[in-house]
């Protein structure tokens, strides 16, 4: 049995089902994110992990006991929300020493702790200050080092950086990865944020209406997307729309050109209508090419963006953006001209 074992989760809200049938296994020390639009049920799982919210349906064991039926204060987990939820008449250091107040522990040892966990968060000069003399990273920390300072089981993350700069987000996401690494906490981190997913986790959950779409590492996510919408919803992706000519042979028809993919044809047939997706990367310009997997685009839009070009054209229907990287030396295409974009077999994925 893993760590974590979530098994047919299912939360309803009256006539509304959140959650559908949600069953994930999670190692030790493993980083997981939900990641999914609004309303996709991720806070949802989280809350029920948290013991916030009772299952319809299902059951969560962790470390092997069966906490499903426990409340939070009994299951041991740290939590962190996207609004820090200090407590604005405490010092940094009794936010952090708060649950191991409650839990009983001796003051010299909830003392020795705190002083462990300020220089984990490297906040050890501010000990004495109150949430508000803070930024809102600096409060962040504090919210994390009081999550992990009574040594949780399971550290659940609620859209903690949604509400810092994009600066600060991205600094504050590496800490939290470093930290969450060198403690070996299991962590469950839900997220809106695409790239942060990619950027954080051992494994992404997508979820999208309460139901999961896919699970896997961040470059299984992001190169081998299964459905439409994971596609769609990670990472940016142009879509050409064509037939399928031979399941087999992975062949598509986009206008008058025939592209050929490694990738296999799920659940299509020969004639039907499907999609390419291309990830930006995916594309070359005017590249040379004995005219396999290459389609004629005209030109929309060139913006120039410092060190890459971003570059939108058009094929028939569809439009198709891509960078380049800045050459002083090389000529831009100009608007309206007519230019060749050239894909590699193995990137391209045919999506029904
Ligand atoms: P967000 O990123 O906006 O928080 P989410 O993916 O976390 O979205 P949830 O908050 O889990 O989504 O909500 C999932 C669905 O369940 C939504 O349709 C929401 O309206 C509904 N829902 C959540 N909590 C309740 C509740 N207490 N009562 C009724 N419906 C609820």
């Amino acid at each position: 049995m893993a760590f974590l074992e979530i098994s047919h989760l299912k939360k309803h809200f009256g006539s509304q089902t959140a959650v559908k049938d949600f069953s994930i296994s999670v190692e030790k020390g493993e980083f997981i994110t939900f990641l999914g639009p609004s309303g996709c049920g991720k806070t949802t799982i989280l809350r029920m992990l948290a013991g916030f919210e009772a299952p319809s349906e299902g059951s969560i064991v962790f470390d092997g006991k069966d906490v499903t039926h426990l409340r939070t204060n009994q299951r041991n987990v740290g939590m962190v929300f996207q609004s820090y939820a200090l407590f604005p008449n405490m010092t940094v250091a009794e936010n952090i020493g708060f649950g191991l107040k409650v839990a009983n522990m001796p003051q010299a040892q909830i003392d020795a702790r705190v002083k462990e966990m300020l220089a984990l968060i490297k906040l050890d000069t501010l000990a004495a200050r109150y949430p508000w003399q803070m930024s809102g990273g600096q409060q962040q920390r504090v919210a994390l080092a009081r999550a992990i300072a009574n040594k949780p089981k399971v550290l659940l993350l609620d859209e903690p950086l949604s509400a810092l700069d994009a600066k600060i987000r991205v600094s504050l996401r590496e800490e939290i990865r470093v930290l969450q690494r060198e403690l070996n906490i299991t962590t469950v981190f839900v997220t809106h944020d695409q790239e942060e997913a990619l950027s954080i986790s051992d494994r992404i959950v997508v979820l999208n209406e309460g139901s999961v779409e896919q699970i896997g590492t961040p470059s299984e996510i992001y190169n081998f997307p299964r459905t439409r919408f994971v596609a769609s919803f990670v990472g940016t992706l142009n879509q050409l729309h064509g037939t399928v000519v031979d399941v087999q042979a992975g062949t598509i028809q986009v206008g008058d050109q025939i592209l050929v993919s490694t990738n296999p044809v799920n659940g299509l047939t020969a004639g039907q209508p499907c999609v390419l997706a291309i990830r930006p990367e995916a594309i070359q310009l005017n590249a040379p090419s004995d005219g396999k997997n290459m389609v004629q685009a005209t030109v929309e839009d060139v913006s120039f963006l410092g060190s890459i070009v971003r570059i939108r054209t058009r094929v028939g229907s569809d439009v198709i953006s891509f960078d380049v990287f800045n050459d002083p030396n090389q000529t831009l295409p100009a608007r309206g001209v007519s230019v060749s974009l050239s894909f590699a077999y193995e990137n391209l994925l045919i999506l029904k």
